[in-house]
């Protein structure tokens, strides 16, 4: 198969791309814009593979699109793009209605052009896999309920409003013009290679260096933890196994509370570094309360049933070993999160860097 990536050099899009070209015979199409959040670096591993390639592109630009589509000839498309980060939403909504709404919108009609003149074989077995958030459900009220297939939408933020709307429009692709779509939602997300602006990455790097650790209102706010890798299995299932018309939620039975999360990392980071910065007598004295986001849901939680019986992926990591790995990976790759904080990986893109 040849699969064509949209965000590839992000967080989830960079661990399918290690994934697929390190366990499967498949040939990858890399198409992203680079924005802040895009970091070839993170493909380091599989870049020289020849099953690879890399296309700077804005899923904005339909002639762009049009071009890749036409020269790979793709069999999927995996839909990463997007703008993922919660708070850049809330201080500038613009870019997430642009690239996840409009650039979904984008991307479907040229993606429907290239399907509509398939061969019918290929045709029949394409897919477009369009990769969303549990946060599209909004919050949840009883402590036991869980958010299946079936829940209503009701996003808070501009983040989640915006993959929202990109869920919707994939959908009514498939219903209006037949196009053989499906959908994820999967909880969070944590493990190697995350940006160092999200919750986990930024606490490993602000206690290592002996900075405040900013936990949101209480720290009460619970969220089902993911480990990528197991995300990125469960995603290849779907775009080759999964059923068009189909959602399938992905979570990893890992309910916990922002500041357990936190709690978690300080103590193994005890274990790991006990010679602390100056000052530092334990990394949980570094914890600051700050003001709350405006509109943070308090509990998010995924049924993961239906991908478990119907396509037999269940999570390999539990929170307790997927966030040791990940306190070690950090320790061990300051190259590749030291670039990103100084702003060399993108500097360097640009033609601007030593
Ligand atoms: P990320 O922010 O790390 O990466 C996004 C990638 O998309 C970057 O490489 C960026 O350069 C690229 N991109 C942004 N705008 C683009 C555009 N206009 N054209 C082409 N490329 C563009 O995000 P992530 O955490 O890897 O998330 C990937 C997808 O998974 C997103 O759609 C997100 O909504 C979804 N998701 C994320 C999580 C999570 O916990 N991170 C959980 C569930 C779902």
């Amino acid at each position: 198969m040849k699969i064509l990536i949209t965000g590839g050099a992000g967080f989830i899009g960079s661990a399918v791309i290690r994934h697929i070209i390190e366990n499967t015979q498949n040939t990858v199409i890399n198409l992203d814009k680079l924005t802040y959040a895009g970091n070839l670096e993170s493909l380091n591993e599989v870049s020289t593979d020849p099953r690879y390639f890399f296309e700077q592109v804005d899923i904005c630009n339909r002639a762009e699109l049009d071009r890749v589509l036409s020269h790979y000839q793709p069999d999927a498309i995996m839909h990463l793009a997007a703008e993922s980060h919660v708070d850049r939403s809330i201080d500038g909504p613009a870019a997430f209605i642009e690239t996840n709404v409009v650039g979904t919108y984008t991307l479907l009609e040229s993606v429907r052009a290239y399907w509509n003149d398939l061969e019918p074989k290929k045709k029949a077995s394409f897919r477009f896999h369009h990769i969303s958030t549990d946060e599209v459900y909004g919050d949840l009220e009883g402590t036991d309920d869980l958010f299946t297939e079936k829940t209503s939408y009701e996003p808070s933020s501009p983040y989640s409003a915006s993959k929202a709307s990109s869920d919707h429009l994939v959908r009514s692709w498939l219903r209006t013009y037949g196009l053989p779509t499906i959908v994820t939602n999967c909880s969070n997300n944590y493990g190697p290679y995350h940006f160092p602006e999200k919750l986990i990455p930024l606490m490993i790097l602000n206690a290592i260096d002996g900075k405040p650790l900013p936990v949101y209102g209480d720290g009460m706010q619970i969220r089902d933890w993911l480990y990528v890798e197991d995300h990125a299995r469960a995603l290849y299932k779907v775009v080759t196994e999964g059923e068009v018309g189909e959602t399938y939620n992905i979570g990893g039975h890992n309910e916990k509370a922002n500041i357990e999360v936190v709690k978690t990392i300080c103590s193994l980071l005890e274990e790991f570094v006990p010679n602390k910065p100056k000052g530092v007598e334990q990394y949980q004295d570094l914890i600051t309360y700050v003001t709350d986001r405006p509109g943070h849901d308090v509990r998010y939680a995924i049924d993961a049933s239906k991908i478990e019986r119907e396509l037999g992926w269940t999570p390999e990591e539990s929170f307790e070993t997927g966030i040791r790995k990940t306190v070690e990976w950090y320790l061990n790759n300051k190259q590749w999160w030291g670039r990103v904080l100084d702003g060399s990986y993108s500097m360097e893109r640009l033609g601007q860097g030593s």
